[in-house]
């Protein structure tokens, strides 16, 4: 595959696109980043590492630490972890609560903000330092031991987080919340501010692309069922509300967060990212987006 080529083509064709969009601007810190950003990177399962743009820029994962936590969590849970979160899409935007109420404090999916908060609760419940022990294990996906979180956008957001804390405590008043919500609330701000890279964000993401093993360790993650079953999750529910059209036009398994990062995968061939800070009203990057469905078109790849 000409991914330098194919690469070159989506950076050219999505210059009108990059800038549209807002950033996010709920959580100050990141209200000042230029949005006029765009990064993709592409790695594939021996290694190479395909790039352009802004691939080496850090930024916020934000909700991409979603798929990290559900991926230690199902680690240690195992299929327990349905008793406590769905499996659905959930039709509502990602921070939304009026569900919650109707289905009795059992979130839809892990990737929408409820859900990911139960999953922090459960490593919580595990790790004393629920943030550090996903750090730890995101650097391991990542092949990166330097990965850190950022401490001035956890901040930025622990102080603004009000309506996440409406929603652990709405599920605590369930009783699907184990540990203090602030503990909770705490430990989630800091994985949503891991700072990384298009190529740290692919490179964490191959190892759903190889059958969950870690490629770059040779340590099984998952086992194949497994990552079958967190990849379809993210084809599923990994956009938002906006996953059915995202998988309309796009066709991969992804995970979005509002830090303007999409992390994609193609089964048995390679981790993607893609960055580009301003966001379209369902939260996912605007750029992002048309990049990603570049790419499925230009290179005839995509699970369909
Ligand atoms: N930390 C963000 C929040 O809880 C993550 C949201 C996102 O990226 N969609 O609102």
């Amino acid at each position: 595959m000409d991914y330098r080529g194919i690469l070159d083509t989506i950076h050219a064709e999505v210059a009108p696109h990059v800038g549209v969009g807002r950033v996010a601007s709920y959580i100050p810190e990141l209200a000042g980043v230029e949005p006029a950003q765009f990064g993709m990177a592409i790695v594939d399962l021996a290694g190479g590492v395909h790039t352009v743009g802004d691939a080496r820029v850090p930024f916020s994962i934000q909700s991409i630490s979603k798929l990290f936590g559900l991926t230690l969590a199902f680690q240690l849970a195992g299929d327990t972890l349905w008793e406590r979160v769905g499996r659905e899409p959930s039709g509502n935007p990602f921070n939304s609560l009026v569900q919650l109420e109707r289905e009795n404090g059992k979130p839809r999916n892990p990737f929408i903000n409820a859900g990911a908060l139960v999953v922090t609760d459960m490593l919580c419940s595990r790790y004393t330092h629920a943030e550090n022990a996903l750090v730890q294990f995101t650097g391991r996906l990542a092949a990166n031991p330097a990965l850190d979180y950022d401490a001035r956008v956890a901040a930025s957001e622990l102080r603004t987080s009000h309506r996440n804390a409406a929603m652990a405590h709405f599920m605590k008043s369930f009783g699907n919340l184990h540990n203090p919500v602030d503990a909770v609330i705490d430990a989630y701000c800091k994985h949503c501010a891991i700072r990384m890279n298009c190529i740290d964000l692919a490179r964490a993401v191959a190892f759903l692309a190889n059958g969950g093993t870690n490629p770059w360790t040779g340590e099984r993650v998952l086992d194949a069922s497994s990552a079958k079953r967190l990849s379809a999750l993210m084809l599923t529910c990994g956009t938002y509300d906006a996953a059915g059209d995202f998988a309309f036009r796009v066709g991969l398994p992804a995970k979005s967060g509002v830090g303007g990062g999409i992390v994609a995968l193609l089964p048995g061939e390679c981790g993607i990212c893609v960055w580009s800070p301003a966001l379209e009203d369902s939260g996912n990057s605007h750029a992002g987006s048309v990049a990603l469905e570049r790419f499925t078109d230009l290179t005839g790849r995509s699970i369909f």
